[in-house]
C-alpha cells in the first residue's frame, strides 16, 4: 500500500505546486487578480482527513490543471494508478492529457504511450494497437513501442502485421528478426494446413526456410504435408533434415518417422538412422524408440540387454522403467506382479515430468512450445529428456 501513501502525499503537493506555477505565470504576464489556493484543495484535504482517500483523489485530480508545468505530474500520477491496478483512473488521467490542445508534440506522444500501457494492462489490445501505431509514427519507430506492437499482433494472431512489424523492429534495433518471422510464416502455414490448402502452406514454409534455414518447425510441417499427401519418402527426407538443423528436436518426429519407414518397408534404414542418432548424443527418446524396435523384431530379452547396456552408458529413469518392463515381460508369478507394480509407480512419476525447458527463462513444460509461454521468445524451449533437476 506504499503507493497509496505516496499518492496522498503527492496530490496536495501537486495541486499546490500547480497553483504556485499559475500564480507566477499570472505575475509575469501581469494578469489581473493573482490566483488563490483553490477551494477544492481544502475540500480534498478535508476528505483526506476524514479518511475518504478515494474521494480526495477525485477532487485533487479535478483541480490539478493540465498545463506544460504539470504534464509530468499527471503522467506520474497516471503511472502510479496503473501500478496500483487502478486502470480506470490511470486511463482517465491520460485521456484527459491527450485531449489538451496545449501539449507539445513530445508531451502528447508520451501521453499516447502511457495510455497505450493502460490499455495493454487492461487487455484492450485493439485500442493499445492504435495508440502504439500513432506513437511509433510520431517518434520514428522506437523499440519499446514496436516490441509491444509485436506482442499485440502475436496475441491477436495477425501474422501479416506481425511480420511487417518485425521487419520495422529489426531496422530500428539492428537485431535480426528472421527467426521470429520464420515462425510467423509457420503459423500462417499451419492455418493453411487447417484449411486444407497444402500448396499455400508449402509456399509459406519455403519462405520461412529462406528467412531461417534452421527452422526445424518448417521442416516438421513440410514432412507432415508430404505424409498427408501419401508421400512417405519425401516426408522422411524433410524430417531427416532436423538432424543437421538441431538434433535436439529429433525426438519430436520419431513417431512419424517410425510410421513412414514402416509404410515404405525399409526397416533397415530406420534402424540405421536410430543407431546413428544414438551414437551422437545418446538421447533418451531415441534409445527408447530403438528398444521398442528391438523388442518387436528380436524379442524382449534382446531389448532388455540393449537397455541395460544403454543404462550403463547413460543412467536415466526412463531407461530404468523400460528395463523393469522388459524384465516383467519375462518374469512369472509374484516377481512379475511386483515388477509391474514398480514400473507403474515409476511411470506415474515420469508422466508428470516436464521434459521441455526454456533456455532463456527456465520455464518448464510437459509439451513442446515454439514460443515460450513464460518469456514469449521463439525457439528457446528445447526437449530435455535427461534427469536434470526440475
Ligand atoms: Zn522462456
Amino acid at each position: 500500500m506504499l503507493n497509496v501513501a505516496w499518492l496522498l502525499l503527492l496530490l496536495p503537493l501537486a495541486v499546490i505546486s500547480g497553483w504556485i506555477a499559475a500564480r507566477q505565470d499570472q505575475r509575469t504576464k501581469k494578469r489581473k487578480g493573482a490566483g488563490e489556493i483553490p477551494s477544492a484543495y481544502f475540500k480534498g484535504l478535508n476528505l483526506l482527513l476524514n479518511e475518504q482517500p478515494d474521494k480526495a483523489i477525485e477532487v485533487f485530480i479535478k483541480v490539478l490543471e493540465v498545463d506544460t508545468e504539470t504534464v509530468e505530474t499527471h503522467l506520474m500520477l497516471g503511472n502510479l494508478f496503473r501500478r496500483r491496478g487502478e486502470l480506470e483512473r490511470a486511463t482517465r488521467i491520460h485521456q484527459n492529457l491527450i485531449a489538451r490542445p496545449k501539449l507539445d508534440r513530445h508531451q502528447r506522444s508520451q501521453a499516447l504511450f502511457e495510455l497505450a500501457q493502460d490499455y495493454l494492462k487492461a487487455g484492450l489490445l485493439d485500442r493499445a494497437e492504435n495508440l502504439l501505431l500513432e506513437y511509433a509514427e510520431i517518434e520514428n519507430d522506437p523499440e519499446p513501442a514496436l516490441r509491444q506492437l509485436l506482442y499485440v499482433y502475436q496475441q491477436e494472431k495477425e501474422w501479416d502485421q506481425a511480420i511487417a512489424t518485425a521487419k520495422r523492429f529489426a531496422r530500428a534495433s539492428g537485431e535480426s528478426a528472421d527467426e521470429m518471422i520464420a515462425h510467423f510464416l509457420c503459423e500462417q502455414a499451419e492455418d493453411e494446413i487447417g484449411k486444407n490448402r497444402p500448396d499455400q502452406a508449402k509456399a509459406l514454409l519455403k519462405k520461412a526456410l529462406s528467412k531461417d534455414p534452421n527452422s526445424v518447425r518448417a521442416n516438421i510441417l513440410r514432412g507432415d504435408i508430404a505424409r498427408d499427401a501419401g508421400d512417405c519418402r519425401k516426408a522422411i527426407r524433410y524430417w531427416k533434415k532436423i538432424e543437421s538443423q538441431d538434433r535436439r528436436y529429433l525426438p519430436e518426429v520419431l513417431g512419424q518417422l517410425s510410421e513412414c519407414f514402416k509404410e515404405i518397408g525399409n526397416q533397415d534404414a530406420w534402424l540405421a538412422l536410430l543407431n546413428e542418432a544414438l551414437e551422437k548424443d545418446r538421447a533418451i527418446p531415441v534409445m527408447l524408440k530403438l528398444a521398442e524396435e528391438i523388442e518387436s523384431s528380436e524379442g524382449s530379452s534382446a531389448a532388455r540387454e540393449f537397455v541395460i547396456e544403454e543404462l550403463r552408458l547413460q543412467p536415466s529413469m526412463h531407461g530404468l522403467s523400460r528395463m523393469i518392463h522388459l524384465s516383467a515381460v519375462q518374469a512369472e508369478g509374484q516377481p512379475k506382479s511386483d515388477l509391474e507394480t514398480l514400473q507403474a509407480i515409476i511411470e506415474r512419476v515420469l508422466k508428470s515430468r516436464k521434459n521441455y525447458l526454456c533456455e532463456h527463462c527456465g520455464f518448464r513444460g510437459t509439451a513442446m512450445h515454439w514460443q515460450c509461454p513464460g518469456c514469449k521468445r521463439w525457439n528457446t524451449v528445447k526437449p530435455v529428456w535427461d534427469d536434470s533437476d526440475e
